[in-house]
């Protein structure tokens, strides 16, 4: 069987959610090889959960070096000749290095999927109102999945070790001098929350996004913003859900305030249960929401909050 190469993503040790959804994926073009890129005896740490969720094979590269993304560039590409396919996240990261490795190997990329199957790709497009599907015409596409988007499947591979030499990168312009954590504290990330509360403008204000950081806390779940609302100042760029933001699929998407302009909706519409909260009963949101609640969001938002506290 062909092997699907599944770069995967990492920090401090642990192993993203995303990586296992990628590992799913691959399932369905041939045999997943994860490609771990990371400091001394990373790929051990992570060896248990990739074989647990489908790797029949394990690249360990190691390296030191601070190029961004470039080790994992150069990895890929000496690995890529035989494969059937490369899966990635549709991170920004993830993003960043699909497109330096299509064009380094002349490989056709397939970027935001949101389901692979042995006959191509599916994308999620106009807001979600129609699933298109494409295939690549080139040899061993580089594929970029939305994170969410598949349902993962644990079921164990073979989990062979492999060291591979990392290639010397060659006139790199650009070097990582520190990482920072970005507000958001002690929440999920957005692209690997299972729950997602977002607010938008009917929030009104930055302080009051207090009560969206209230029900996203009590359930566990990251807090994403819509574009109007980040435009306002209320929440950080960094959080923007839609077409121009982070596009979504947790189980539980909850809007607060939130109009459901067509560029939100490319962001989030493949939540898979979407909740919306909007004193507008004719609001759009509500055509894409499983459940709806026609009312004040400063009213309904603290009871939810309330019964999830309790039921705890
Ligand atoms: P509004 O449309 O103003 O809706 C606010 C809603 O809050 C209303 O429905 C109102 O009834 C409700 N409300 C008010 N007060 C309350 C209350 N107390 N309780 C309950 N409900 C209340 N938008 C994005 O979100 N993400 C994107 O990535 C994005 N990209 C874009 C790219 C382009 C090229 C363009 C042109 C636009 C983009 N937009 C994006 C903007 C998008 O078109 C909308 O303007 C935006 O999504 C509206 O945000 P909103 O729903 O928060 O605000």
């Amino acid at each position: 069987m062909a092997e699907v190469l599944v770069l995967v993503d990492h920090v401090d040790g642990e192993i993203k959610k995303t990586t296992y959804e990628l590992l799913t994926a691959a399932k369905a073009l041939g045999s997943p090889s994860a490609v771990v890129v990371g400091g001394a005896g990373a790929a051990d740490k992570l060896a248990d959960g990739l074989t647990e969720h489908g790797a029949d094979k394990i690249y360990a590269a190691e390296t030191d070096s601070t190029d961004f993304l470039a080790p994992e560039v150069a990895v890929l590409e000496s690995l890529i000749g035989s494969a059937a396919g490369v899966l990635i996240s549709a991170s920004a990261n993830g993003k960043e290095v699909a497109g330096r490795l299509a064009v380094r190997t002349g490989s056709g990329l397939l970027s935001d999927v949101v389901g692979v199957t042995g006959d191509g790709v599916q994308h999620s497009i106009f807001g979600g109102a129609y699933t298109a599907e494409a295939k690549a015409n080139t040899e061993h596409p580089v594929i970029t999945v939305r994170p969410g988007a598949i349902d993962i499947e644990a079921s164990a591979g073979a989990g062979a070790r492999e060291s591979v030499e990392v290639p010397a990168a060659s006139g790199r312009q650009a070097t990582v001098t520190g990482r920072e954590p970005i507000q958001g504290g002690s929440r999920p990330e957005l692209t690997e929350a299972t729950v997602i509360v977002s607010g938008g403008r009917g929030v009104g204000s930055a302080e009051d996004f207090t009560v969206v950081e209230g029900l996203a806390d009590s359930l566990g779940a990251a807090v994403g913003a819509s574009r109007a609302a980040v435009d306002s100042g209320y929440y950080p760029p960094q959080f923007q859900v839609g077409q121009t933001g982070k596009s979504v699929s947790p189980q539980l998407y909850i809007a607060l305030g939130i109009s459901g302009a067509i560029q939100h909706r490319a962001g989030m519409q493949t939540s898979k249960t979407i909740v919306a909260v909007n004193k507008d009963e004719e609001a759009p949101i509500f055509e894409v929401a499983d459940f709806g609640i026609v009312g004040d969001l400063f009213k309904v938002a603290p009871q939810l909050q309330d019964e999830v506290t309790k039921r705890k």
